[in-house]
């Protein structure tokens, strides 16, 4: 998309997502003259997992957007459902998605059709969005005071572009945020780290999220047919990708946060079978099996195991073993263990090692094969942090002011939520506007951002986490009253421009 050769914007925003893209349509729709630049490509993807919470389908809905979100496949949620524990009848809240304010249900939409829909919302609006296209600098005058950007395109054309304010919403690692030198005043350090992937072949009721002691999943519909999954865990744990690899520590959590997306064992994937080994000589424990059943119904090859002997004198390596697993889902029979222990104190060689192979009892979604689509994505977990949001012809939104950790799925709400507190502080005018921003974006941050930490930080009890879900809803249900009284006040659309 050609820049017009416009010298002053009132307002350059960098990053044109979730934020970025929110706050200049919100702006465009009130008359100014807004420019967009991302250095990702149009379309494109990234880090996210999806979930929207009320307040950010409300906006939706209120800025006339739902409706294309919906139009491109998005599948309703009308249902969440919590999990804790692994027993599969176990405790579980539901929670059903009513109608309310025009809002008939939930969505979780790619970022490839969330951030596309707001992009091309802004650019009907009026504002002028460029992808493919990086900001090396913010300019500040003499007094230092944000003056416009500097940024090149795709082609290496360098452009410098002023502008009265300069928005940052250009996310965690925030060129502007760095370049203005934005106070950092809030942290949180104990991230979860995650990784998750997308599923064909679930049939959900809604979204689903599971806590177990020391591992956590979600399970949320989205666009394609697919359903992204996700694990979590504490980061030390993360770092076992790096010796078992990503698929076998993801199955892994899977199974430990109560999650089986394959208990059909007539195809697909058997992953993470536990073999207790007690039975038979040299006891020990077997984790990770993937098993690729592929080669029919009821029977298949399990590669690729890992087994951890280090409860047993004869700590060791288990390797080659030959599966059958014609029991179908949930038992089996593991046979011809060829165990070199040697590692141990007993070494030497066992073989022919008969065992049970216990699949756990974990929660089987849906009865039909599930299939992993595509690659896996990981995430190793990152601080949060609270920034100031304004100054002198500058301003923060989304991730670049305040980020929280993921495991909550709240950040996207935010980015949007903020979007258009700070829309509105912009066309109200003035410092204490902003100010305002800021303080109504802290009030509601804090407490969000803490229990996010503490969520994150595998450091409870399955009560505690409960307590805490409990908390994070009366959180929310009082943004989504803030978010609805926003309506009750002039729109940004209808807000006099004046900065
Ligand atoms: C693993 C994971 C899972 C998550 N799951 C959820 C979830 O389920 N629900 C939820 O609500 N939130 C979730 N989040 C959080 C959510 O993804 C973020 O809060 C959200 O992306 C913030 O949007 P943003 O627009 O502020 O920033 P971003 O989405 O990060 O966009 C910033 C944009 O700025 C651009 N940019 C950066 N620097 C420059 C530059 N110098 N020049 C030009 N462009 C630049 C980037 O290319 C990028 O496109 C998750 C996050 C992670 C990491």
């Amino acid at each position: 998309m050609p820049i017009r050769q416009q010298s002053r914007y009132d307002a350059v925003i960098v990053g044109a997502r979730a934020a970025g893209a929110s706050t200049a349509l919100l702006l465009a729709q009130a008359g100014l003259r807004v420019l967009a630049i991302d250095k990702s490509a149009y379309g494109s993807d990234t880090t996210s997992t999806h979930a929207l919470m009320r307040p950010a389908v409300l906006q939706l809905h209120r800025w006339g957007v739902l409706d294309r979100i919906v139009e491109a496949g998005t599948p309703a949620i009308r249902k969440t459902t919590f999990h804790y524990g692994l027993d599969r009848e176990g405790d579980r809240i539901e929670v059903d998605i009513r109608p309310k304010d025009g809002v008939d249900a939930l969505y979780a939409p790619r970022r490839t059709v969330l951030d596309t829909v707001l992009v091309d919302a802004a650019v009907e609006a009026g504002a002028e969005v460029i992808h493919d296209a990086t900001v090396q600098e913010v300019l500040r005058d003499s007094d230092g005071r944000v003056t416009g950007v500097r940024f090149r395109d795709a082609l290496g054309f360098g452009y410098r572009v002023d502008a009265d304010l300069v928005i940052g919403a250009d996310g965690v690692r925030s060129l502007v945020a760095r370049s203005v030198g934005a106070e950092v005043t809030r942290t949180t350090n104990r991230p979860a780290a995650c990784i998750y992937g997308y599923w064909r072949g679930l049939e959900l009721d809604g979204t689903h999220w599971y806590y177990a002691p020391d591992a956590a999943a979600g399970v949320i519909p989205t666009n394609d047919g697919h359903a992204c999954v996700f694990v979590a865990m504490r980061p030390e744990r993360f770092l076992r990708h790096r010796s078992i690899g990503l698929d076998a520590l993801y199955h892994e959590v899977l199974r430990d946060s109560g999650v089986d997306l394959a208990r059909d064992a007539n195809a697909g994937w058997v992953s993470n079978v536990d073999a207790d080994l007690a039975g038979g000589a040299n006891a020990g424990w077997v984790s990770n099996v993937d098993a690729d059943l592929s080669g029919g119904a009821g029977a298949g090859w399990v590669s690729n195991v890992d087994a951890d002997l280090s409860r047993d004198a004869n700590a060791g390596w288990v390797r080659n073993v030959d599966a059958d697993l014609s029991g179908g889902a949930g038992a089996g029979w593991i046979r011809n263990v060829d165990a070199d222990l040697a590692g141990g104190a007993g070494g030497g060689s066992v073989r022919r090692v008969d065992a049970d192979a216990r699949v756990p009892s974990g929660r089987s979604l849906s009865p039909v094969a599930a299939t992993l689509v595509g690659k896996l994505h990981p995430f190793a977990g990152a601080p949060g942090f609270l920034r100031r949001s304004w100054g002198e012809g500058w301003a923060l939104v989304g991730d670049a002011g305040f980020f929280r950790d993921p495991l909550t799925a709240h950040g996207l709400t935010d980015a949007l939520r903020h979007a258009e507190l700070l829309a509105r502080a912009i066309l109200t005018g003035g410092d204490a506007a902003m100010a305002t921003y800021q303080t109504s974006r802290d009030a509601e941050a804090i407490e969000l951002m803490d229990l996010s930490d503490e969520i994150a930080s595998f450091d409870w009890d399955l009560e505690h986490v409960k307590a805490m879900h409990h908390q994070l809803s009366k959180l929310m249900g009082r943004e989504y009253g803030a978010t609805r009284e926003l309506d009750s006040v002039a729109s940004p659309a209808a807000l006099q421009a004046v900065i």
